[in-house]
């Protein structure tokens, strides 16, 4: 049976083209746009809403301090990058650092990657200039090019139907490893095949030696072991472009409700999150599970604020905030926001983005980050929690599957030198495989704590 939509909720959809929006593109040729959205408003959605319902009630529990989120990937997500090899070593990246901290925690992860649609950047400038030429700034893959020509940095709206179909084979893969078998726990060992000699691999193929006995005497007692074989994965991205996210925003039959089909999750960043702006407006009025980045300057009552707008009534797993504060600045300023929050009473989900504060340039002018800094506002995050009884639910981390070497510091130590080995981003630097199983041994021990 299926239930029609209320008109006012479809029309409401359309209230954010009214309000003041930051961050898009000024596209050169609205025809070409319209012809672009109503082909994706055609197109099949891209997960569906049951699969969204079904993560709002894990991230309750998360809430809870029953479960901990674990979202990583790429800062912006390439075209040329949604390989086979690239999207397996992240969801094999993501899936080790979940059985480290099952394993180490005895706490279900909720395993939400960074993909399939981080295809949008918000730009501290609108332009960039370099030796006298002035061209739009680079706004990521469903935007514009990458290259300091004026053609690649030209907006091009068909760049939303690439994105659209690289976000569909993006996520027909992980559908794909997370179910056929590749996920399966009783492989837990093959995950690691190739990384041997480094200390966190040591460590990972301890556990998994620990996991394979547990499993063995399981087998022999005549467990069945069903729940081992498929994970549950979840796709997010930031809800930046509204040119993409209206069209895939669909009514769902079951409840006549709008739920963004472009992921299971999405989030408003930091430089999006305006009161009365149009992204806040647009996401009070999808059902999925939303998160919003809240950065030094957010106060309590922002926070509060955000709730009214995005979940007045209190339903819990609806709203995240994922801090990212800084290591220098979280012990200071994350306790009022919790406070406040906590004093109002109804729920959020608190993440900790320990990326997005801790910025620095190298001496030899790279944009970088120290992995000391990223696992100090770690553990900073958990000390607020835990001194203010409140639940630390999980992490939202900026990884890759690969040995690329843009974060300073972690066991290899990578030194300002070494940056220029593998430095592969687009935009913000990345915690490499190794770096990222390094951090979840180190959250074991501050979940433990916890
Ligand atoms: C990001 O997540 O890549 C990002 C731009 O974050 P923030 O909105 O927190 O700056
Ligand atoms: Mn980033």
């Amino acid at each position: 049976m299926s239930v029609a939509p209320d008109p006012e909720v479809v029309a409401g959809l359309d209230a954010w083209r009214g309000l003041p929006v930051g961050q898009q593109p000024a596209w050169p040729d609205q025809a070409a746009l319209a012809q672009v959205t109503d082909r994706l408003a055609a197109l099949p959605p891209l997960v569906f809403a049951g699969e969204a319902d079904a993560l709002r009630a894990q991230l309750a529990a998360a809430s809870r301090g029953e479960a901990f989120l674990l979202q990583g990937g790429d800062c912006a997500e390439t075209f040329a990058e949604a390989t086979a090899d690239n999207i397996r070593n992240k969801i094999k990246t993501i899936l080790q650092m979940a059985v480290v901290l099952t394993y180490g925690a005895s706490l279900p992860v909720i395993k939400m990657g960074r993909m399939a649609g981080q295809y949008a950047k918000p730009r501290s400038s609108g332009t960039e200039t370099r030796d006298g030429v002035t061209l739009p700034a680079f706004r990521g893959d469903i935007i514009n090019g990458f290259d300091f020509t004026p053609e690649a940095r030209t907006p091009d709206p068909q760049r939303l139907l690439e994105a659209y179909h690289t976000s569909a084979s993006t996520l027909n893969l992980i559908r794909a490893f997370t179910t056929g078998g590749f996920a399966s726990l009783l492989r837990v060992h093959e995950w690691n095949r190739g990384f041997t000699t480094n200390p966190a691999y040591k460590r990972y193929e301890e556990i998994a030696a620990e996991i394979d006995r547990a499993i063995r005497f399981m087998a022999a007692c005549g467990a069945d072991f069903d729940a081992l074989r498929t994970v549950d994965f979840y796709s997010s991205h930031e809800g930046l472009l509204l040119d993409y996210e209206r069209p895939l925003t669909r009514i769902d039959s079951r409840t006549g409700l709008p739920y963004d089909c472009s992921a299971h999750f999405v989030w408003i960043g930091e430089r999006t999150r305006e009161l009365t702006g149009a992204h806040i407006d647009y996401f009070s009025r999808v059902q999925n599970p939303i998160g919003v980045k809240l950065g030094p300057t957010s106060t309590g009552d922002d926070a509060i604020a955000l709730i009214d707008k995005l979940n007045p009534t209190g339903e819990a797993g609806r709203l995240t905030f994922v801090t990212r504060m800084g290591a220098g600045k979280i012990r200071d300023h994350l306790p009022q926001l919790v406070e406040k929050v906590t004093a109002d009473g109804r729920p959020v989900t608190w993440v900790c983005d320990p990326m997005h504060g801790n910025g620095i340039t190298s001496a030899n002018g790279y944009k970088t980050r120290r992995f000391s800094d990223v696992m100090d506002e770690v553990a900073g995050f958990f000390e607020v929690h835990r001194a203010l009884g409140t639940v630390p639910g999980g992490l939202h981390i900026e990884l890759t599957g690969d040995d690329v070497t843009e974060v300073l510091g972690g066991s290899e130590e990578i030194d300002d030198e070494r940056l220029t080995e593998r430095y592969e981003t687009l935009v913000d630097p990345r915690l490499n495989h190794q770096q990222s199983l390094e951090l979840a041994f180190q959250v074991v021990e501050l979940l433990r704590a916890s």
